[in-house]
């Protein structure tokens, strides 16, 4: 399998980028990688699937100095091709008109193929369990309708609650927007087309980018586009391209954010890139530019990336707000008595803009001009508010910085770690940093100074 869990510190594969006159697989062009040891790029180049990183889902494989002769270039073009949904994006757009058409005791929905079914169809899936009786508000909330792709390694589709929906939604129109790119979240642009049908004076629209093909069904060409995320890819080609790069077009002065909520196991750079380059699309609509501006962007993602998405995007912070989901048992709202959630949002925007709901235990700090959550005290020595996980953390005099509650100073390992631990034992390297002695999740590099 490609990535996912690199680790610094022993072998890794490092990602190369997106590199002109890659290959294709089924998921657009593939990525170029290079395995790594102890931190130096080591042995053959390779292509690899950009939005699988299981190989059961996607196998492409290709060395990048590999001669590919004509008959298997022809093999390969072929497989991409009978990889492709049976129906193209039009052809559902048409099905789900005909399919609206149908009085209620005609709809219905094949829940293994999960594809609406016109009644000529029925015969073909008579053994597959379906539902019956789809409702306009079912077809208006696919996301209810579709089961949520939960294969950790390619899709992972975990759906925002409705507070944490209902909280973004707000947010962004609160801060005057009134386009939102959706890129991997179908359940922010549902209930922007949902709310936008029933209520007159709503006007905010949405364009929804994800792998999911299964959205075509319910979304025409101007509201959903095919796209990977890894490698910014458009299956739908150039008029999917001009779709988005239309939407993200300002003349009508209705601003826009993009607001995305990618698999947590992906690749950080790869997701990186392609932003940048939905930046630049942004960018390249207008023709004076935009000041040097970037394009106001909210970036879904747990906190302890924040150093990596920082990296690549340094006018970015960190707000304290837990997004959680509905079919993750562990990133579930704090209060409730359930586990904290690590998602965090990550923006562009100025921080104290970012207003979090007080009757949730959010409090502004004035000296940090942000919103932070409840036990994220501030420390008069960091001279900021340094929890990063919303419990309240303790100053290190000798780190100096604050670390976790659960921490102590380790004198062999001159650092704050958990209290059980092999001092620079552990052969494994950490994910974040490549040291060894700990995992991620204890990687002390997480709060950045
Ligand atoms: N919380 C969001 C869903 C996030 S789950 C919501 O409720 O709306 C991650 C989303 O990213 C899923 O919709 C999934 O289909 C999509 N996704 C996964 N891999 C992708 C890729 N390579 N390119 C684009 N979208 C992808
Ligand atoms: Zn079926
Ligand atoms: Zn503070
Ligand atoms: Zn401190
Ligand atoms: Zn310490």
């Amino acid at each position: 399998a490609a990535a996912g869990s690199e680790r610094p510190g022993s072998t890794a594969l490092a990602l190369l980028g997106p590199a002109p006159g890659a290959p294709c697989c089924p998921h657009g062009p593939a990525l170029l990688f290079v395995k790594t040891s102890q931190g130096t790029e080591e042995g053959r180049r390779f292509y690899a699937c950009s939005a699988c990183r299981d190989r059961k889902d996607c196998n492409f494989f290709q060395w990048e100095d590999e001669k590919v002769s004509e008959a298997r270039l022809a093999a390969r073009e072929e497989y991409n091709r009978s990889h492709q949904p049976c129906f193209t994006h039009r052809q559902n757009v048409d099905r789900y008109k005909n399919f609206v058409l149908l009085p209620l005791s005609k709809r219905r929905f094949c829940q293994e193929c999960q594809q609406l079914l016109l009644p000529a169809e029925w015969k073909k899936h008579s053994d597959h369990q379906f539902l019956c009786d789809i409702t306009t508000a079912q077809l208006k909330s696919p996301s209810q309708l579709l089961y949520p792709l939960e294969n950790k390694k390619t899709n992972a589709q975990y759906l925002f609650t409705d507070r944490s929906c209902q909280f973004l939604l707000n947010l962004l129109t609160d801060l005057g927007f009134r386009r939102v790119l959706s890129v991997g979240t179908p359940r922010l642009h549902e209930m922007i087309q949902s709310k936008a049908s029933q209520e007159e004076e709503f006007n905010v629209r949405s364009l929804l980018l994800d792998i999911d093909f299964r959205y075509s069904q319910f979304y025409t060409e101007d509201e959903f586009c095919h796209y990977n995320m890894f490698n910014h890819h458009f299956f739908g080609g150039e008029a999917a391209r001009e779709t988005c790069r239309k939407f993200l077009c300002e003349e009508t002065g209705e601003r826009v954010i993009m607001v995305t909520d990618p698999p947590f196991g992906g690749l950080v750079e790869a997701l990186a890139s392609s932003f940048k380059k939905l930046m630049t699309m942004w960018n390249e609509t207008e023709k004076e530019g935009h000041d040097n501006r970037e394009m106001p962007m909210f970036w879904i993602f747990p906190y302890f990336f924040e150093s990596r998405i920082l990296d690549f995007f340094p006018s970015f912070s960190m707000m304290d707000y837990q997004v959680d989901y509905d079919n993750h048992a562990l990133y579930k709202h704090g209060k409730t008595g359930r586990r904290q959630s690590p998602v965090r949002i990550f923006t562009n925007l100025t921080p104290s803009m970012i207003v979090l709901p007080e009757e949730e235990g959010y409090r502004f700090c004035t000296v940090c001009q942000r919103y932070v959550s409840s036990g994220n005290q501030h420390c008069e020595i960091c001279n900021s508010c340094t929890s990063k996980d919303g419990r309240r953390w303790k100053h290190c005099v000798l780190c100096k910085k604050c670390v976790k509650p659960s921490w102590f100073h380790c004198n062999n390992c001159k650092c704050c770690t958990l209290e059980k631990h092999s001092c620079e034992k552990s052969d494994s390297g950490c994910f974040v940093c490549g040291k060894a002695g700990h995992k991620r999740s204890a990687c002390p590099s997480l709060s950045r100074s």
